[in-house]
Parts: C-alpha cells; structure tokens; sequence
C-alpha cells in the first residue's frame, strides 16, 4: 500500500476485483436511483467523479478532483465536480471531511467503516482513526440528553508525526 495513502480503511471486498465489480454496480445503482428522482441521468462525468473518489488515496478537496480529472476529460467543470458531491452527499455516498484551511475535502462513504480524522495543520495529512471507546461515551452522552444522532465527525487538528520530527518545539 502506498505509504502516503490516506484512505485507508476499506471494506475488504473493494480491494478484490471480481467483488468490486458488485460493488461498484451497486454503489452507482445507489446514486443512478437517488439521481433519477431528481429527474437527473447518470452522466459520464458525473460517473468519473463517483469513480475518482473511490479510487482515491487520499481526501480530496474540488480542486484536487478537477486536476485530476480534467488530465482524462477537459471539458470537466469545478461546478460540476461542485454539484455532484453535492449530489454524492445527499445519498450517503460521499462525506466531507474538514481540512486544515478550511476547504473542505471529500471521501467516498458508502459501505467504509465509520473513522475520524486527524488533521495535520502543518502538511495538510488527513490520518484515519476508529476508536470504539469514543464511539461509545459519545453513545451514552447522546442517550443521557435524549438526543437522536443522525451523523457525526469528529475532526482533531494538530501536528502529525512528520511535521513533528521536522519542527520539535511545534
Ligand atoms: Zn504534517
Ligand atoms: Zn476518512
């Protein structure tokens, strides 16, 4: 695995080509439903987004994803890049994860294990992390003021080990 990769955690069919193939049918089936009522078609590019994110090492911000895919398709937009996240999110297909200045990046949800992330302020790296025990007092919190959680995210910035090494006093 590349050692710069960010988006680490996968379920264990996404790395197994006959198993993705399902996956990526029933994950583009996902949005071609949510897309249609809508009144809206699975366009190319609205497809090459989806598949960008999946593919991603890393979280991307919309720039990031424009570069990206304007090498393959240079008629690709930032506004449609913009709206098809938007699009992805609405259906649970894509979250957005904060960043260090303040742009946001996205991933690919659907069917990943819940994590949060730890965001360096430094170089930007985006680390992965799941803590069951935090999911749990969070739990308790969240039952003790009758609340109902619909979603949540933790997002802790700091320094990661890198910068640390390179810069000690931080
Ligand atoms: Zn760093
Ligand atoms: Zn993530």
């Amino acid at each position: 695995m590349n050692p710069k990769a960010e988006v680490i955690l996968f379920p264990k069919h996404a790395r197994q080509p006959r198993q993705f193939r399902q996956w990526l049918a029933s994950i583009l089936q996902t949005f071609q439903e949510h897309l249609g009522r809508q009144g809206l078609k699975l366009t190319r590019q609205r497809e090459e987004i989806l598949r960008a994110l999946m593919a991603a090492e890393r979280h991307l911000g919309i720039d990031e994803l424009y570069l990206s895919l304007k090498r393959q398709d240079p008629s690709i937009g930032r506004a449609t890049i913009f709206r098809t996240i938007k699009l992805l999110q609405e259906c649970g297909l894509v979250a957005e994860v904060g960043s260090s200045n303040g742009r946001s990046k996205f991933e690919l949800k659907a069917d990943r294990p819940h994590h949060d992330h730890m965001i360096c302020v430094e170089c930007g790296r985006i680390t992965e992390f799941q803590s069951p025990m935090m999911e749990r007092f969070q739990d308790g919190a969240i039952r003790r003021h009758g609340f109902v959680a619909l979603w949540h995210r933790h997002e802790i910035f700091g320094r990661c080990r890198d910068c640390l090494k390179r810069r000690p006093r931080g």
